[in-house]
């Protein structure tokens, strides 16, 4: 999918211009010739970078950026008839990424729309978390979620079962005993006894095995416990 730009511009012959150079180039481009409407469908829709006008009816430049700015990060590059208003602008701070000063020769124009797209790109995907994920066969955890799928249906678990399950899973064909699973998932001072071990597993064997009497997953080590079969 191609990245989409709203231009915000008054003067239809350079929206136009800027909007012919802007699609030659491969990008989505819709244009915006009043301040209401430029400012109402930068907020409201979903745009990669906005080229702003200063001087616009109704609602000016200076508006757009600020309350675009209260609501989001999308790159922003102002443009201006005047030197002085570009300096004016800078100093104020609003959070324009960049500004240009009329008339600018398309192709920098999208040069700079361009580079400005891969930086924020750059900087989207440096503060995306991946969750962590372990995926045994059919099943899945998400343990940054605390999700559950298995064949690709999502199932619930309670709290213990989560826990007891996503440490079994990451320690594959380890035996355990009930004891020691008991130790690790519950707190040592917690009223209960081992036999709990035993109902937890029992449901989450109903929730991930197809066939509970010959588990897939967890296997029974007789008189001994537990282990998670890879
Ligand atoms: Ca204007």
């Amino acid at each position: 999918m191609s990245d989409k730009i709203l231009i915000v511009e008054d003067e239809e012959a350079i929206a136009d211009l800027e909007k012919d150079y802007l699609e030659l180039s491969g990008f989505e481009v819709e244009i915006a010739s009043d301040g209401e409407t430029g400012l109402k469908r930068a907020l409201n829709e979903d745009f990669q970078l906005v080229i702003l006008d200063l001087m616009l009816p109704g609602v000016d430049g200076f508006e757009i950026c600020r309350q675009m700015r209260e609501k989001k990060n999308t790159p922003i590059i102002m443009v201006s008839a005047k030197k002085d208003d570009i300096d004016k602008i800078r100093g104020l701070g609003l959070g324009a990424d960049d500004y240009m000063t009329k008339p600018f020769s398309p192709s920098e124009l999208v040069a700079r729309v361009k580079a400005h797209l891969n930086r924020y790109q750059r900087l989207v995907n440096s503060n995306a978390k991946e969750n962590t994920v372990i995926e045994i066969r059919g099943l899945k955890i998400d343990k940054t979620a605390r999700r559950v799928w298995v064949n690709g249906v999502e199932k619930n678990f309670t709290s213990r079962e989560f826990d007891l399950l996503t440490f079994l899973a990451e320690n594959p064909n380890h035996v355990f005993t009930k004891e020691e699973l008991f130790r690790k998932i519950w707190d040592m001072d917690s009223v209960g006894d081992i036999a709990t071990v035993t109902v937890h597993i029992k449901k989450i064997r109903e929730k991930i095995e197809q066939n509970s009497a010959k588990p897939q997953y967890i296997e029974t080590i007789w008189g001994v416990g537990y282990r998670f079969k890879v």
